[in-house]
């Protein structure tokens, strides 16, 4: 019969780790399953103090938070601890505790729950959201960054534009003529210049810069360091290593248009006005590079 369970048949029967400290942490009493989770003795378990039981960084949390609360009178609920086990192993267990007086004294009553899998399922789920992380900003065909990855990008610059300064070009580079590559060659060809324009790209920026696949035929470069002297010159290093392709039995070619990232830019402002600049470099008859200022909204600059 359930009454004629005693208190101490109860106790050792809780499939929980219980125990009790004294107001200064000290364990005066602990059930079996607390005993069994730690292979250890009840002998050796009394008079203990419960923080040499726990990893370094779990005993800062427990003197730092768990036990200044219940000193405090508060409840404990939910805490994630981690026990050092005797060979150096350690368990993750959640920990509730609370507070009761008894002759005077302050006793605080613990209870802990193993964890088991709780690192396991832990380090899944972290390997789960780096992938899902890389599948989100990664293009699949290039390997390079997508579009989605381009505008996180270009948006924390603009938020670190606020505090600091900045120069970076913001290029928009489109293959010319694409379209009649695929129609002469095969998509599979037209899918082989990608790859090859993304590892030529990939090979021509610098460590500091971004390259990213922005959409269909067309990549966009994130360039450091640059003012409008050097921009030309620096976007030139990429339209022309992509003439320098010689992988197939035609030749590649791609216009460039380029803008500086002001103060007080925007995303959209930003990507219009390359978008302007590259519709320029079309109109002048392609495998070239154009230039649209945010202070002067005109065609500005093309080059060869
Ligand atoms: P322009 O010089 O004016 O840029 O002409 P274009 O032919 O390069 O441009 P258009 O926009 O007419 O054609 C782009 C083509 O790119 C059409 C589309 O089928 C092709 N395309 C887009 N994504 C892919 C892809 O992933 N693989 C392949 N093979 N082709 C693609
Ligand atoms: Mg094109
Ligand atoms: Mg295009």
């Amino acid at each position: 019969m359930f009454d004629q369970v005693t208190s101490n048949q109860l106790w050792n029967g809780l499939p929980l780790g219980c125990f009790v400290l004294d107001e200064n942490g000290k364990i005066v009493s602990c059930n079996t399953r607390m005993c069994e989770i730690l292979t250890v003795t009840h002998a050796e378990m009394l008079g203990l103090a419960f923080s040499k039981l726990l990893t370094p960084a779990g005993r800062l949390f427990y003197l730092t938070h768990v036990l200044p609360q219940l000193q405090q009178g508060a409840l404990v609920e939910e805490v994630y601890l981690t026990l050092a086990g005797e060979q150096g192993d350690s368990l993750p267990v959640l920990l509730c505790a609370t507070v009761f007086a008894e002759a005077n004294n302050v006793y605080y009553l613990c209870t802990v729950m193993p964890m088991h899998q709780r690192n396991q399922i832990e380090e899944q789920l972290v390997d789960l959201n780096q992938r899902l992380q890389h599948l989100a900003t990664t293009d699949p065909l290039t390997g390079l960054a997508n579009r989605r990855a381009l505008e996180e990008k270009v948006n924390a610059i603009l938020k670190s534009a606020k505090h600091e300064q900045v120069s970076i070009a913001y290029v928009s580079l489109d293959l010319d003529y694409f379209k009649s590559i695929n129609d002469t060659y095969g998509h599979g060809i037209g899918d082989d210049v990608l790859k090859e324009v993304a590892r030529v790209l990939r090979a021509t920026v610098r460590d500091t810069d971004f390259v990213a696949r922005s959409g269909g035929e067309e990549f966009t470069l994130l360039l450091a360091g640059i003012n409008q002297r050097t921009l030309l010159f620096c976007a030139e290093r990429f339209r022309s290593a992509i003439e320098q392709i010689k992988t197939f039995q035609f030749g590649i070619t791609a216009s460039l248009g380029a803008t500086l990232v002001e103060e007080d830019d925007t995303l959209l402002a930003i990507m219009a006005r390359a978008d302007k600049a590259l519709y320029d470099a079309k109109d002048s008859g392609r495998n070239c590079i154009c230039v649209r200022e945010k202070h002067f909204d005109t065609k500005s600059d093309c080059s060869e």
